[in-house]
């Protein structure tokens, strides 16, 4: 019988500030096919290996699927809907009531819809009268709003993604955009491929963007304000200014140029104050100061700072000096990193905005109380997020309702984030996952939210451009739209008539009626055309950009001709404070510790973490160190390391890398307690903050490393999880049919073998060996390998534990064959092995690309010829040309003639 293919839906991916458009076809069993959209502007029917794996993570397996509250004995009880909603409603209000609005707070995602946002924003800073409302944003672009509304008036981004495109520089700043925002770095790169646009790379590591990159700068963390007050002396001694622009449309320039000259009156002082090479230095300013089409493109390395509004105003000075702004190709460029995080600042969704890019200026509430008709307004800016959880902590903070976030992992200091939210009086997490960390903290209520391919509404992506995210797929269990579950408590609270909301549509026409009221052009954020949009035009809703939306063809810049949002329309230079040290110096702590993401993960892996090819990139928890660094501490590269810090420490894979600067380690954050023993890197990051955003510094933290020692190591394969021995660190790893565990431990082979004892199911076999720390064992059932278990000692772990992607692939297979089963077993080499992935949307592991290049793939595109790889979403590209020149080295230091040819 035929099977009823339902068609694909336009949708938005669930990632980064991109805002990819999508294509999700349903498969009819709960999954869908998803390809990229080729008429969404963004994307134009490219996606990267995130988007791309989307369809392996919409199982049910993980979901919160019903409203569930938390008895005395801390276990979960099924609620009713009515009966959840009628406890969050009265027990806010009790709060309320007994405490006042300084004592509640809600604390929001940029993953959230730009409707949910809305209404949890509406409710509290109208209706319930406190502004503690923050979100995870600020964690990632809360510095680019503060610096923005400085320099423009208003948290307005200049230009549009056409402009990487017609660009002839562009300046990568703090930005890992081949890994982190990959659908817009290959538009970079197709513009150096076709118009020769130079690209220049800004960042302490030598990251994978770095590969395409005319010239890297190392700069020292924390010094990117020098380097951009080198350039602005520069441009002003180079008589590169564009003096008819500074004139007309800006203030302050004369003082900020001052200022300027006393952080880096030169290009020797600026090296200095680097740590750059002068001769690059040099070069950086003379490109800058020869290409009129510059666009400065800047992310979480300018963002994640304790000087990060700084250096925003450093970027947007120097644009404004040369009057390349908002012109077609250049202009400073926040890349968002959240896909929605343009729509939570459009409704409000930061403690220190109220709504539709309004303030907290007498006028502002008042208007937006007269809109609302609230009762209760809030009156000056809540805390932002480092505060609100010390708000919490010091117990002034009673309830909080978290929304589609894991404060619990993400936050600096986040075991000190944990134990405050075990103090509060009511806690409520809006989730559509069961288990995270925030979730194991204990909430009193979980409700269960619905998840991205079941949501409707809209989103903004760095462009400003709104799109539909669609559902393709019903509400599973009684899960429910966020913006639905707040509503209804809302009403609760007897605002039923300010909340009157049937659907996101309803809420949409609302925001953008907001946007427009009482707006004669002094904000910029005007969306108002759009808030008479009926129910079919908001289903049928096509991707635009503000100010003034119109159609998808068209791209709108901004202050090509002035026309800034301050009381007289005029920019400002905005003079930054002189350098100063970004955290306290320690002693102990002489390294800086620096984290970020990897390419195949996304945040705190709750969706990413589902899908075995994501997994097969990055698959456990590292920390990359430089050599030096690492011979002086005494860590080996594959062995094992605690960094610590002042507020935790973590127990982490070691790298070893001369991309990493000495005196550094970097980490990523995705790992949590959910996914890996001790690799919480949250809890290692100081709760330092910059002054102007309350953004966290998450990229200079004190810290130490020193080697751990395991004696054994090894993985398991299992079809559900299950728990290791008490002692063994960890990491969970997503695999096709069950679950992996890369491990390492000190726990022996008898202990395991006891430990496992029923767990794995069917046919048994096992092989132990105490004396050598030697244990394997495998269950086969119906002709398949059911499960395993591998361990060996760590100095000799190839000899004794076949290798990982060799037996995963085992797993993953229907059968196995005598063979095979035999020399799973044997613990001799001789499975095929792919190696690590590399290229996620063709899964081509490293062994088949080094085969490919050794038989004389010597370039990216001949690989992709061969393999496939690097020939979809282009992610993988930098790491193949890596590949491709770590071989010509080898070739080199060799001496062979023929490059490439191994014998
Ligand atoms: Fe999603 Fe990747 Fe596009 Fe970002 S670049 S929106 S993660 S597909």
């Amino acid at each position: 019988m035929k099977v009823h293919q339902p068609p694909a839906v336009r949708t938005t991916c669930p990632y980064c500030g991109v805002g990819c458009g999508l294509r999700a076809a349903p498969d009819g069993h709960g999954g869908a096919a998803i390809s990229g959209d080729t008429e969404h502007p963004a994307n134009f029917g490219r996606m990267c290996s995130k988007g791309a794996a989307l369809g392996e993570t919409l199982g049910l397996g993980e979901r919160l699927l019903y409203p569930m509250l938390r008895q005395r004995d801390g276990t979960f009880v099924r609620l009713d809907w009515t009966s959840a909603l009628n406890r969050v409603a009265g027990e806010f209000e009790r709060i309320l009531d007994r405490d006042g609005p300084d004592a509640v707070a809600f604390y929001l995602s940029g993953q959230l819809l730009t409707e949910d946002y809305y209404v949890a924003n509406k409710l509290m800073k109208g209706f319930l009268g406190s502004a503690n409302v923050d979100t995870n944003s600020r964690l990632c672009m809360a510095s680019t709003v503060a610096g923005q509304r400085r320099a423009f008036g208003s948290d307005t981004v200049p230009g549009c993604y056409e402009d990487l495109d017609l660009a002839d520089l562009i300046v990568l700043v703090g930005s890992n955009a081949a890994w982190c925002h990959p659908v817009l770095y290959q538009r970079m790169v197709a513009n150096k491929r076709t118009r020769g646009a130079k690209i220049v790379v800004i960042d302490p590591r030598r990251t994978a963007s770095a590969e395409d990159a005319d010239l890297v700068l190392q700069i020292r963390g924390g010094t990117d304000t020098a380097l951009f007050c080198g350039l602005l002396v520069h441009l002003a001694e180079g008589n590169a200014l564009a003096h008819q622009a500074i004139d007309t449309h800006t203030t302050g320039f004369l003082e900020t140029l001052a200022r300027a000259r006393e952080i880096a009156p030169g290009v020797s002082a600026t090296a200095s104050a680097t740590g750059l090479d002068p001769a690059d230095v040099a070069r950086f300013f003379d490109l800058f100061v020869s290409t009129e089409r510059v666009v400065s493109a800047f992310s979480q390395g300018v963002n994640q700072s304790a000087q990060g509004t700084d250096k925003v105003n450093a970027i947007i000075n120097c644009h404004l000096a040369t009057g390349r702004i908002g012109r077609p190709g250049m202009g400073p460029f926040s890349l968002t990193g959240q896909p929605n995080a343009m729509g939570g600042r459009e409704v409000g969704g930061l403690a220190n905005q109220l709504a539709a890019h309004m303030g907290f200026t007498p006028t502002d509430i008042d208007r937006v109380r007269r809109f609302w008709d609230a009762p209760r307004m809030a009156t000056g800016e809540g805390h932002k997020a480092v505060a609100m959880f010390e708000a919490i902590a010091a117990g002034r903070i009673k309830a909080l309702w978290v929304m589609a976030t894991n404060p619990a992992v993400s936050l600096p200091d986040a075991a000190a984030v944990r134990a405050a939210l075990g103090k509060l009086e009511l806690m409520v997490v809006s989730d559509n996952v069961l288990s995270t960390d925030t979730v194991n903290c204990g909430p009193h209520i979980l409700l269960p939210a619905a998840a991205w391919g079941e949501k409707d509404g809209t989103v903004t992506n760095s462009e400003r451009r709104i799109s539909r995210q669609r559902a393709f797929l019903p509400l599973p269990g009684e899960a429910q739209p966020d913006w639905w579950i707040v509503t209804n408590v809302a009403r609760r609270l007897g605002f039923a008539a300010q909340f009157p909301y049937r659907s996101a549509a309803d809420i949409f026409r609302e925001h953008a009626a907001l946007s427009a009221f009482e707006n004669d052009g002094t904000r910029d954020f005007d969306i108002g055309s759009l808030a008479g949009l009926d129910d079919r035009a908001y289903d049928a809703f096509e991707p635009v950009q503000w100010p003034k939306p119109v159609r998808q063809a068209a791209r709108q810049r901004l202050f090509e001709s002035g026309g800034f949002y301050t009381p007289d329309h005029k920019a400002r230079f905005v003079a930054p404070e002189p350098l100063g040290p970004t955290v306290d110096v320690d002693r102990e702590l002489t390294f800086r510790l620096n984290t970020g993401r990897v390419r195949d993960q996304w945040h705190t892996m709750t969706r990413t973490g589902l899908s075995p090819k994501l997994a097969a990139h990055r698959s456990e928890p590292f920390v990359e160190v430089n050599p030096d660094d690492a011979a002086r501490a005494g860590v080996a590269d594959g062995g094992f390391a605690r960094v610590s810090t002042r507020y935790g420490s973590a127990v982490l894979r070691v790298q070893i890398h001369d991309s990493q600067p000495a005196g550094t380690l970097f980490a990523p954050i995705h790992w949590s307690g959910a996914t890996s023993a001790a690799a919480r890197v949250g809890d290692l990051v100081a709760p330092v903050t910059d002054p102007h955003s309350g953004q966290p510094d998450a990229k200079a933290t004190p810290a130490t490393i020193a080697p751990v020692e395991f004696l054994m190591g090894g993985f398991a394969l299992t079809r559900a999880p299950i728990a290791l021995p008490d002692g063994t660190w960890w990491a969970r790893v997503a695999v096709t049919g069950g679950v992996g565990y890369r491990f390492a431990t000190n726990v022996g082979p008898a202990a395991w073998r006891d430990h496992l004892a029923g767990v794995l199911v069917g046919e048994l076999a096992e092989y132990v060996d105490e004396a050598r720390g030697v244990f394997r064992t495998a269950s086969f059932i119906d002709g398949r390998l059911d499960g395993c278990v591998f361990l060996g000692p760590s100095a000799s772990v190839p000899n004794t534990v076949p290798p990982w992607d060799a037996v995963k692939a085992l797993f993953e297979a229907d059968t196995i064959d005598a063979r095979e089963r035999q020399t799973l077993l044997s613990g001799r080499s001789g499975l095929p092995d792919p190696g690590p992935l590399v290229c996620a949307c063709f899964a081509v592991g490293l062994a088949g690309i080094e085969n490919a290049v050794a038989s004389g793939a010597t370039s990216v595109e001949k690989i992709g010829k061969l393999l496939r790889a690097g020939t979809n979403c282009g992610s993988c590209v930098p790491e193949l040309k890596k590949i491709v020149a770590r071989a010509q080295v080898v070739e080199k230091d060799c001496g062979m003639e023929t490059a490439y040819a191994r014998v």
